[in-house]
């Protein structure tokens, strides 16, 4: 049977077709972190599309249409979320001229009236209700841009949206692009063949989101190491006193079931042994490392103690894959950034196969200066976690495939 992830890495590529005269359109994912001033902070992702660009400005295409999305703007013009920045940014790194396309009603007529090879960016693609409800209509009108569909926008391939999904329905050729092929193969490379034992590092905020993708995962890894606010639904399930801890309630049954699926399955399960633990978060006056069952009343756990750092460290040294997704404390703060900040040196380490899914984890291994040391670093937060669960990303459902 064919595996999920393997159905994936069988779509078709750009150089599996002909773009040469071809009016292009990508999907791409420049929806980047951006400062209090709307300066952008980290152009990363803008980065990582230009292989896919100079792909097709290199094979001549006629037109290359580039649609992203860009914050929560919520189906209206919102200046904030305006990418008249990003066009910029764009230039600079492309150093060539980028049309911009506010009115997309206009967008046909602008793209067909220009003779020589133009790059044109839409305009937030968010600022249309229709593109979070895969409306039909604004895909048609997407789809009528182009002659061939290159889905690069890999952070957003776990949506059906009208540019990432249902765009696919109106165009006869569509493929992905070189950053949603790395990123299929990378987590493959993970999941298909790993070199055991396979470690799955787990923490975070995003309790909830997450545990429901522990159920499924056991059954693929060796170990399984727990820290962040995650843990501490999993020691509050070992029926320790969380105390003022982030933790949730209504998911402390699904990790005392995790916890016995692993007993079953044979995965080796290691939480903290020990806690950073603050009486508050704003204003940390008070900061005392507690084993994990002894936190004062009014504390709260906020990153993994140096015992456990320890712990971990010597069990994902101990791993020839590695896969991490979520900080081991508030580390952004830097009282609380410890933990997160020396596991990720801990991991980049190893002599293993070593990879990063969520969009905090990767900033975390970036701050900490580490990003060069891991193997795949991906852009992808929920799409990563939807990959892991061995779901079909309808990003790359509908396109070609090379079987075909
Ligand atoms: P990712 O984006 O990598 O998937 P999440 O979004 O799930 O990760 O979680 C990241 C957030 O979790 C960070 O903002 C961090 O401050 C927070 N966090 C981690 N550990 C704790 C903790 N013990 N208590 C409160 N927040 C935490
Ligand atoms: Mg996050």
């Amino acid at each position: 049977m064919t595996s999920n992830i393997r159905y994936m890495s069988d779509v078709k590529g750009l150089k599996d077709i002909d773009v040469d005269g071809k009016r292009v359109l990508i999907r791409v994912d420049f929806n980047v972190p951006v400062d209090s001033h709307n300066n952008i902070s980290d152009d990363r992702r803008i980065r990582l599309a230009l292989p896919t660009i100079n792909y097709c400005i290199d094979h001549n295409a006629s037109s290359i249409v580039l649609v992203t999305h860009f914050g929560r703007p919520k189906g209206t013009f919102h200046e904030k979320y305006s990418l008249i920045n990003i066009r910029k940014r764009l230039e600079r790194l492309l150093e060539r001229k980028v049309e911009f396309i506010e009115d997309l009603e206009k967008a046909r007529d602008e793209i067909s009236t220009s003779s020589s090879q133009n790059i044109f960016l839409l305009e937030n693609i968010r600022f249309h209700e229709g593109e979070k409800q895969n409306d039909k209509e604004l895909s048609k009108k997407l789809a009528s841009l182009c002659d061939v569909y290159v889905n690069d926008a890999f952070g957003t391939s776990h949506r059906e949206h009208a540019s990432t999904y249902g765009i696919t329905e109106f165009v006869d050729t569509k493929v992905a692009g070189f950053l949603m092929m790395r990123e299929i193969e990378a987590f493959s490379k993970a999941l298909e063949d790993p070199v055991r034992p396979i470690a799955l590092v787990i923490g975070g905020a995003k309790i909830s989101s997450k545990i429901t993708l522990l159920e499924t995962v056991l059954q693929k890894v060796d170990k399984l190491i727990i820290g962040g606010a995650m843990s501490n639904t999993f020691l509050k399930a070992l029926g320790y006193d969380m105390k003022n801890s982030l933790y949730e309630e209504d998911f402390v049954k699904t990790a005392a079931d995790v916890l016995q699926e692993a007993k079953k399955a044979g995965v080796k399960v290691y939480l903290p042994v020990d806690l950073v633990t603050t009486d508050s978060i704003e204003k940390p006056i008070d900061v005392k490392i507690v084993p994990a069952q002894d936190i004062l009343e009014g504390y709260m756990a906020v990153d993994i103690g140096p015992a456990t750092l320890k712990l971990f460290s010597q069990a994902v040294e101990l791993s020839n894959t590695i896969i991490w997704n979520g900080p081991m404390g508030i580390y952004e703060i830097d009282k609380f950034s410890k933990g997160t900040f020396k596991l990720a040196s801990a991991i980049a380490d190893c002599y293993a196969y070593t990879i990063v899914g969520g969009g905090d984890t990767a900033d975390a291994v970036d701050k900490c200066k580490e990003a060069d040391n891991f193997s795949f670093i991906s852009t992808g937060g929920g799409a990563s976690l939807e990959l892991l669960e061995g779901k079909i990303l309808p990003g790359f459902k509908n396109l070609d495939r090379v079987d075909q």
